[in-house]
């Protein structure tokens, strides 16, 4: 399998390849040639596989040729080790014909460690096999810091360096990254905000020179098409839960950087029966008013009490663009390039309607993820994160029909964030899991660094192991 770019000006390139970069040199995102299709037949007949076995068969068509099929199947055993739930992503009932796909059973517990774990392992049997080291740089403002270290931490091949903004993630966030004390994993403390370290981690994928000779910088956000693919297969398994593929059902998805849903709508392409993909967003709701008002525009960024949410706008909607038009890269770029000079686009008409045939969305604020949080511990004694309330509610108001299930994707564990339960009048603190008690107490070790890229750049290049 061959994948392009959603700007189409550059040559195809393997999967390896891919996962082993970031953005496509011409600046749009990798996307595969074609999409693997699968009869209902075939799906139904996964009924009952484990969720390992799952992943395997969605997956393999995307790696053929890359990745022998004994290695692929090491790979996710070797992942999915790490998840504290027999089911790795457990259905909890919520209503009739509702349920929450539970996703954070994993050792960060949020969503982030099925592509992460995934990813983690597949890096290092990619870079052993080309006998190759890489640094990954990566900026975060809380989950993806903590599921990236957790899943690169026993990589030999990979320096990872996560830049966050000093005193501005939560003591849990910090502490999950932190206190991991591998020799190879670097927590960089920026004395600025998100955005200046986002701008670092760009910058630098830019110029690379910085790096001893022979290293390059991977990507481990959502723009790695590795993590994506990780997550198709979380769709069919709660489908397959559920009576699909011959019931049909809808999904409804807490919505940051577009890539947990475009996930979703890729299992829809490959022959999963979805009617209705719910995009469920916070206050930073630049996603809803594009579908719902053809209104694509940047707007200020708002602090919401779903911090892995708050993004001024989503990178992997390009990917879906580029199918809305007809996988022209041309198209796409010139929509990339209004949006550069004047922070905003409208789709026309054919598109609007072709978006509109799948995804429905759903602005949820602060005040009605508390109140969605409190109405569901009080009513079954059920604690959501503030994340999941927001997916949850968003379901609620897009349902299809009473008949069809609607499975609301649950990103995040509430002890992640015991401030926003609190709010919702949660009269304890939530606990975290066993394994994780005594996060309070481990040591933690991080460097505080300026807001300055040469500081950062240099004290990298100093840590990066030359062996
Ligand atoms: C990252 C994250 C999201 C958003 O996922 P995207 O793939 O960026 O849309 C939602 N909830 C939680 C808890 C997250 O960590």
């Amino acid at each position: 399998m061959k994948y392009i770019s959603t700007r189409g000006a550059c040559a195809p390139q393997s999967f390896a390849d891919v996962v082993l970069t970031g953005l496509a040199p011409d600046g749009g995102l990798f996307v595969p040639e074609h999409i693997p299709q699968f009869s209902i037949d075939e799906i139904a007949s996964w009924r009952g596989l484990s969720y390992e076995e799952l992943s395997f068969r969605v997956m393999a068509p995307f790696v053929a040729d890359d990745i022998p099929e004994v290695k692929l199947r090491q790979i996710i055993a070797d992942a999915y080790s790490s998840f504290r739930h027999r089911a790795i992503a457990p259905l909890v009932q919520t209503g009739t014909n509702e349920w929450v796909l539970e996703l954070f059973h994993g050792p960060t517990l949020a969503f982030k460690d099925f592509a992460l774990q995934f990813l983690g392992h597949l890096l290092d049997y990619l870079l052993e096999q080309r006998q190759q080291k890489v640094v990954i740089m990566g900026a975060t403002s809380g989950d993806t810091g903590s599921a990236a270290i957790e899943g690169c931490r026993r990589c030999s091949n990979i320096d990872i360096f996560i830049l966050h903004p000093h005193q501005r993630v939560s003591e849990v966030q910090r502490r999950q990254m932190t206190t991991v004390v591998d020799s190879n994993i670097h927590n960089i403390a920026v004395e600025g905000n998100f955005d200046d370290c986002q701008n670092m981690v760009k910058s630098s994928f830019g110029d690379q020179a910085f790096l001893p000779q022979g290293r390059r910088l991977v990507a481990v956000n959502s723009i790695n098409w590795a993590r994506i693919m990780a997550q198709i297969v979380y769709y069919f398994w709660a489908a397959l839960s559920v009576g699909g593929p011959r019931r049909r059902v809808s999904f409804s998805v807490p919505t940051g950087n577009f890539g947990d849903i475009f996930a979703g709508y890729l299992a829809q392409k490959m022959g999963l029966p979805i009617d209705r993909l719910v995009i469920a967003t916070n206050a930073n709701d630049i996603l809803h008013r594009c579908i719902s008002g053809n209104d694509h525009s940047k707007q200020a960024l708002v602090h919401s009490l779903s911090p892995s949410m708050d993004i001024m706008v989503s990178s992997n909607f390009e990917r879906l663009l580029f199918d809305l038009y007809d996988q022209q890269g041309n198209a796409i770029q010139q929509l990339m390039d209004r949006f550069a000079s004047t922070g905003k686009f409208e789709l026309d008409e054919a598109a609007l309607r072709r978006v509109r045939g799948l995804f429905a969305s759903c602005r949820v604020d602060d005040e009605q993820t508390v109140a969605a949080i409190h109405d569901e511990y009080t009513s079954s004694d059920y604690l959501l994160d503030p994340h999941s309330a927001i997916g949850l509610h968003a379901g609620r108001q897009c349902r299809v029909s009473a008949e069809q299930p609607m499975i609301c994707l649950a990103t995040a564990h509430p002890a992640k964030f015991p401030d926003a339960v609190r709010k919702a009048g949660y009269p304890h603190t939530p606990e975290l899991p066993q394994h994780m008690a005594d996060l309070f107490d481990r040591d933690e070790r991080f460097d505080v660094l300026p807001n300055d890229l040469s500081a950062v750049q240099s004290f990298i290049a100093s840590k990066v192991s030359v062996l």
